[in-house]
């Protein structure tokens, strides 16, 4: 049987087993049962991205808010019709907290009666099978899939289908959905399923399509991984106009999103979190005129959304004021600003700058600045003993850094220059050898202490660990923008030339006889012999 925690764990986001991790504390708290539910399951199974977190409840969440507030999570928004909180978890992990129910649909177009139920029947009220599962985060049970209707059988078929035959006709924005769906996975409809659809659409159950509904499927566009391409396919259906009547792709702009969604993958190969939605909704309806943007805005349920939408502009103009004054005059100092600046905005800059200087800024931040890490003489410091187990070792690397990024270290010989001082005292001479044992045993030690490599002894373990990478900026994680961040002042030389430190290790002038710094070679095998 598949261990599907085992895959949840794998597949998730460190932030998302974390957010899992929260929320299942918070329900077992409260003593509400807690399932993994819907799109999470499948894309955790499928393989595709898992762009958010449905959670189901077996009870009513709106009361857990205030638990979930104390956890760390913030709230975006809350459905009261079926009981449902939108959250954001730390580390920018979108989650939904819904109550299992079912919903009884009486009339065509009229709003189902919903009542609290069992997560059994929950499953039942769902769209295609592909989204009818649910894995067990309770204890005793914690770890079980349900899956009454074979969804793992279809995602494995990559198909699409409906739980039953009047699934559109209950909610037509199941064709929305799954027109986004076929569109995201290239999935196709089963085949009853595509009939079922194509005679919903001939008789225009769209028109039936409720409001709530319309603002769901508006906002999920956001977090499409290329949503250009859903774009059109809900146009070529004729239901972007059921999203908004004057929305078509003319209104799209394609360049700013193709852009946008490149730029983003380069981001996130550097290692980044970015999270595009804000983005993308400003580009899906940049020729739209502001008051249709507006009635768009006020559909979403989420209010982070929308938040972030309207201000995306106002924000990344402030970012490219301050990139063009002192704050980035030089480029330890623009390195400093769009480290701390979010990278929601650096994204969304790199594509709109108008200035070529603040675009020229940011592409020499995620390019040509990061080239100058790799001129860190890594095994000359690692000789000096300048290796990441010295407490100052992240500010000296910084340093050295930002002295290169500004052109004041310009050589090799400059950069050593200015790391010697930091190298500390050597170790200790090693303890005499005990007499009565045999003279190889106890040099052995005593030889790698002193920092010599000892035939068949593995590598000097001082010298060892410093291969690590030097203490760069770490991809900020939607960080808070730093109301004033400035280069690290103390590192500023006295003279043009190489910089002279000032209050990092006190600075020892001894020298080392030259080691062959043996860094490389694992570092494991050094730790066991130890
Ligand atoms: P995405 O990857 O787009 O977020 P998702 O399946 O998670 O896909 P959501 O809109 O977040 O989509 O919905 C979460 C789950 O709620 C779905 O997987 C599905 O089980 C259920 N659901 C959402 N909308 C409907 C609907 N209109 N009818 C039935 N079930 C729905």
């Amino acid at each position: 049987m598949a261990d599907y925690i085992y895959t949840m764990e794998i597949r998730l986001t460190p932030d998302q087993l974390k957010g899992v991790n929260l929320v299942q504390e918070v329900a077992r708290t409260a003593g509400v049962t807690l399932y993994l539910t819907g799109g999470a399951i499948r894309d955790i199974i499928s393989g595709f991205t898992i762009r958010d977190l449905d959670f189901t409840v077996q009870g009513n969440p709106l009361k857990l808010q205030k638990d979930f507030e104390r956890a760390g999570a913030q709230l975006a928004g809350h459905d009261d019709d079926v009981r449902t909180l939108f959250l954001v978890l730390p580390g920018n992990v979108r989650a939904e907290i819904g109550m299992a129910h079912t919903e009884i649909y009486e009339k065509v177009g009229k709003p189902p009666a919903v009542a609290p139920a069992s997560i059994q029947e929950d499953l039942r009220r769902r769209d295609f099978t592909v989204n009818a599962m649910a894995l067990s985060l309770n204890e005793g049970s914690r770890g079980l899939l349900l899956d009454p209707f074979n969804g793992v059988a279809d995602i494995e078929a990559k198909l699409l289908r409906v739980l039953h035959n009047y699934s559109f006709v209950e909610d037509p924005s199941r064709l929305i959905r799954a027109t986004r769906f076929a569109a995201r996975f290239h999935w196709p409809m089963e085949e009853r399923t595509q009939q079922r659809y194509d005679s919903a659409k001939e008789n225009k159950y769209i028109e039936h399509i409720s409001k709530s509904a319309v603002g769901h499927e508006i906002a999920q566009l956001a977090h499409e991984d290329d949503p250009l391409n859903v774009v059109r396919a809900l146009e070529k259906e004729e239901f972007l106009k059921v999203l908004h009547p004057h929305w078509t792709t003319a209104k799209v702009d394609t360049n700013g999103l193709t852009q946008l969604m490149k730029t983003r993958q380069q981001i996130v190969d550097l290692g980044y979190t970015v999270d595009p939605s804000a983005a993308v909704m400003h580009f899906l309806t940049a020729h739209l005129p502001e008051k249709d943007i507006a009635d768009i805005r006020k559909q979403i349920p989420r209010k982070d959304l929308i938040e972030a939408w309207r201000d995306i502009e106002d924000h990344a103009k402030e970012l490219a004021k301050r990139l063009m004054g002192k704050e980035a005059a030089t480029p330890s100092r623009t390195w400093n600003l769009l480290s701390s600046a979010r990278p929601e905005m650096v994204l969304f800059l790199a594509v709109t700058a108008r200035q070529q200087s603040v675009a020229l800024k940011i592409k020499n931040f995620f390019t040509k600045w990061r080239d100058v890490q790799k001129r860190l003489p890594l095994p000359e410091m690692t000789e000096l003993l300048i290796t990441p187990q010295l407490p100052e070792y992240p500010k000296i690397a910084r340093d050295v850094f930002m002295l290169l990024l500004d052109g004041k270290l310009r050589s090799h010989t400059e950069t050593l220059k200015f790391l010697k001082p930091f190298a500390p005292p050597p170790p200790p001479p090693p303890p005499p050898p005990r007499r009565g044992r045999g003279p190889k045993a106890a040099a052995a030690p005593a030889a790698e202490v002193a920092g010599k490599p000892v035939k068949g002894k593995g590598k000097n373990p001082a010298a060892a660990p410093a291969a690590a990478i030097p203490p760069l900026p770490a991809p900020a994680k939607s960080a808070k923008p730093e109301a004033n961040p400035k280069p690290d002042s103390k590192a500023k030389p006295k003279s043009k030339g190489a910089a002279k430190p000032s209050q990092h290790a006190k600075p020892s002038t001894t020298q080392h006889p030259a080691r062959k710094p043996e860094v490389h070679k694992s570092p494991g095998k050094k730790s066991k012999k130890r």
